[in-house]
């Protein structure tokens, strides 16, 4: 069944999407602040509106995919959205937000007779633009239910996590495995350089035993073994270290205000702050191999002549 469509946040990601939609037989209707993504939405379909609140009069279903927290509640609120949307209309934020935020978001949107879904993405600017993102969903089932054609629309899955703010919960818990575990590789060649050990050999082993995970086997931080990953291209991002610091920021606000002892998860959001705010801010996230090398003290690699025996974990 074809929908009329409101997207609001035409960048990296919602361009893309909002494209997808249009390609599935939408009627989407989109806005974002730069007239140029306006521009190179409308070239793929979008119906270019003068504004937000244009953009949400005539829509079944309002997609918002923004950079924080902060811009989807002052949208909602003082953008005056919530009340130029007719009554019913659902709201799906697909933007990585703070958990408190979605779950603000999803009071503001049902006082004012709407309905709510958090709906944020995995996958990158590439599953955006071959519509192969995994969806994560917080919110009531009927609203899940009513929403999971146009998220397949964007993607190749979507998960209903549980109610409001579940979905959030979800990408940030993820995320927060996956800047741990790109520390554990990274920490892993740098200590096996410091050994005399190559990265295949570490890379051999490790993919094919406990140390095996997708840090290492999709996006492997040494040049060689894994011919795709982005340190193959001098770090040019895949997943870029900001977006990276920004989610493992969301996770320790929300292990500190949950009272969860989250050591690692919290020290990664401190190891790719610093990453993101200085030689990182324009690679990808593992490049932070980069920072471990250079923070370690050189000395000249042990050789390895007689293989250990030894047992696994
Ligand atoms: P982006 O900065 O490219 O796009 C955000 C867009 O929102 C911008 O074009 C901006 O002009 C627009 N915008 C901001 N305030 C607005 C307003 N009031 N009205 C209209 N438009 C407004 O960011 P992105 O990379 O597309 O990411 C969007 C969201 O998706 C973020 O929350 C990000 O964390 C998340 N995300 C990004 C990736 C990725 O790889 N880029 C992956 C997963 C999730």
């Amino acid at each position: 069944m074809s929908s009329t469509i409101a997207f609001i946040g035409l960048g990296h990601m919602g361009g893309p999407m909002a494209a997808n939609l249009v390609g599935a037989g939408h009627r989407v209707t989109g806005y974002d602040l730069v007239p140029e993504l306006l521009a190179t939405a409308a070239e793929s379909g979008v119906r270019a509106a003068a504004s937000a609140k244009e953009a949400v009069t005539d829509a079944d279903v309002v997609v918002t995919m923004l950079p924080a927290g902060r811009h989807v509640l002052s949208l909602y609120r003082d953008g005056g959205l919530l009340a130029a949307a007719g009554p019913g209309t659902l709201f799906v934020d697909c933007s990585t937000i703070d958990v408190a935020d979605a779950r603000a978001a999803h009071e503001a949107v049902t006082a004012a007779g709407h309905r709510a879904l958090d709906a944020p993405v995995s996958g990158g600017v590439v599953g955006a633009e071959a519509a192969t993102l995994t969806f994560m969903a917080g919110g009531d089932a009927a609203d899940f239910a009513r929403a999971e054609p146009l998220l397949l629309a964007m993607g190749k899955k979507a998960v209903h996590c549980g109610s409001a703010g579940a979905g959030q919960a979800a990408k940030i818990c993820n995320n927060m495995i996956l800047g741990i575990s790109m520390v554990a590789v990274s920490e892993a060649f740098v200590l096996g350089e410091s050994l005399g050990l190559t990265h295949q050999a570490l890379y051999d082993v490790a993919s094919t035993a406990s140390g095996q995970c997708w840090s290492l086997t999709t996006n492997c931080p040494v040049p060689g073994p894994v011919p795709g990953s982005p340190a193959n291209r001098d770090y040019a991002p895949g997943f870029a270290a900001p977006l990276m610091a920004k989610d493992l920021g969301l996770a320790a606000n929300a292990a500190r205000a949950g009272g969860v002892d989250a050591e690692l998860g919290i020290r990664a959001a401190r190891l790719f702050a610093e990453f993101a705010e200085g030689e990182g801010a324009g690679q990808d996230f593992s490049g932070i191999i980069r920072a471990i090398r250079q923070r370690s003290t050189p000395s000249t690699p042990s050789t390895l002549s007689t293989p250990q025996n030894g047992s696994t974990a």
